[in-house]
């Protein structure tokens, strides 16, 4: 509450404007105006159509918080390539209520986000996953592990690429660092967007020749096709 007090005492000198939109935020807005936090409310999958329904090589379950479109897109953009992480705070409330159900259906041993390439790293500073991993990490009892999984290449860019086409693109891409702690467990894998599944399958599939017994995804959107 004080922090509150504090954060609108700073805001009547410092206004803010909104992420998306660039009005000015009211005292009691964070991160967006109330008009796009509610466009972006409308991108959440209601809870009984957030699991995806297809199958998967090495992933067991996959569900998605948001939809991957318009204004979803563009702030994901910008937390991206302007190096604005702190934008994916926008997401949390969804994303926590998701994970909260997935992970009181389901036990897990770990949460381990999607790890990027140290060369992507350098450059982004950040990985999405992992920060929106640690958003969430408070309020969830599987332990969050970071380094169990590392990225041994960057994989290329798998835009114009099939299914088939993206599997063989990803394959050998990530590598177990410590094999003793994935035989026999279970893992919810974080990523941003889900687009055909290819590079978290392999992900899953590289824990899985580890030993692992389960693993799940939960990605913050998904890709929806307009046909
Ligand atoms: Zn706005």
């Amino acid at each position: 509450m004080l922090r509150n007090y504090k954060e609108s005492f700073i805001r009547l000198f410092y206004p803010a404007a909104c992420a998306l939109c660039s009005e000015m935020l009211d005292l009691e807005e964070r991160i967006l105006c109330a008009g796009c936090a509610r466009t972006l409310n409308d991108l959440v999958w209601p809870l009984d159509e957030a699991w995806v329904e297809e199958r998967f090589e090495s992933l067991d379950h996959v569900w998605a918080v948001f939809a991957y479109r318009s204004p979803f897109k563009e702030l994901l953009h910008d937390v991206k390539y302007a190096r604005k992480d702190h934008l994916l705070k926008a997401c949390r409330g969804p994303a926590l209520s998701l994970a909260q159900a997935i992970t009181s259906d389901h036990a897990y041993d770990a949460i381990l986000p999607i790890p990027i390439h140290r060369l992507k790293l350098i450059k982004r500073h950040f990985n999405q996953a992992e920060v929106l991993a640690e958003l969430l990490d408070p309020e969830l009892t599987p332990p969050l592990a970071r380094s169990l999984l590392i990225k041994r290449h960057p994989i290329p860019s798998q835009t114009f690429l099939n299914h088939e086409e993206r599997a063989i693109n990803v394959y050998g891409a990530f590598k177990v660092r410590r094999p003793k702690k994935i035989a026999g467990r279970a893992f919810l894998l974080i990523d941003d967007v889900f687009t055909t599944g290819a590079t978290a399958d392999e992900a899953a599939r590289t824990l899985k020749s580890h030993g692992a017994r389960r693993v799940d995804l939960l990605a913050l959107a998904r890709t929806v096709r307009t046909s």
